[in-house]
């Protein structure tokens, strides 16, 4: 395994990405509504991206359509976006990968659609916070168990389950770059953190029993059980100073898009 280091203009370049992503994000969230289709997000946000003058990673990555991938309610990743209409009490977890100047952003957030079940507001809490908590363990001198054991604790603490099959990864001129990054673990295990690392850590969890199924299409990844799913992501890089965030989709929430990126969009 070779985790490869990004100098400090490497990691910009990865936060230019990481802006026009969360932005991205930002529009998903506006439009996401009961009625909208996962082809019209999709669509939206392929716009969006190229209008940045970037490239959404995902589409034509090993085949796959898509610019997002559009995953409802018990589909954990990987979902085609297509026909599927949003309803009220869906949740939707939409994953997202920038390129800008060769360098590859990727996030994922679970969107409530309208007021949804206490279940899926749990679950959607527990699996963020989880993904914060795990930032939090992104420092010089921690080691990568570390990271993947904070996500299995407060996901289990919540009474909920961590996938198995599926990992986070490193990021940077590639999109899937090592480590693996598991959403469970020993503390004190695995590869030391160095600062110039940058990791897409994703927590996927399931209300139910933690095992998966494949989907009819070879992509879509369901809980087996039928219990719903979340996915929150992030690309977090490991500076002197602690984790920096580089896809920064939490931050102005409720904001909407500016008017020039409105404009842009709708261009
Ligand atoms: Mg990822």
């Amino acid at each position: 395994m070779a985790i490869i280091k990004k100098s400090p203009d490497e990691i910009e370049k990865i936060a230019a990405s990481g802006r026009v992503l969360a932005r991205c994000h930002r529009l998903m969230r506006s439009k996401a509504r009961p009625g909208v289709t996962t082809g019209d997000l999709d669509a939206a946000a392929e716009r969006f991206i190229r209008s940045q003058g970037a490239e959404p990673v995902f589409k034509g990555y090993r085949g796959f359509p898509g610019s997002i991938c559009a995953s409802p309610n018990s589909m954990v990743v990987h979902g085609i976006p297509g026909s599927y209409e949003l309803k009220r009490g869906d949740i939707l977890s939409v994953d997202i990968g920038v390129q800008l100047d060769g360098w590859v952003a990727d996030a994922a957030v679970t969107l409530p659609i309208g007021p949804i079940s206490a279940v899926a507001t749990g679950l959607l809490a527990s699996t963020r916070e989880a993904l914060f908590e795990a930032v939090e363990q992104c420092r010089p001198d921690n080691r990568l168990g570390d990271v993947c054991a904070a996500v299995q604790r407060r996901v289990e603490a919540d009474g909920y389950s961590v996938i198995r099959s599926l990992v986070g990864h490193g990021v940077g001129r590639d999109m899937h770059e090592d480590p693996q990054i598991p959403n469970f673990g020993r503390p004190g295990s695995g590869p030391e953190l160095e600062e110039g690392m940058v990791l897409a850590i994703e927590p996927m969890v399931n209300a139910g029993s933690h095992e998966v199924r494949m989907g009819n299409d070879d992509w879509a990844v369901y809980s087996r059980d039928g219990s719903l799913a979340a996915h929150f992501e992030h690309t977090v890089a490991i500076t002197s100073n602690g984790p920096r965030i580089l896809s920064p989709w939490h931050e102005g929430e409720e904001g909407s898009l500016s008017a020039a990126e409105g404009a842009a969009v709708r261009a």
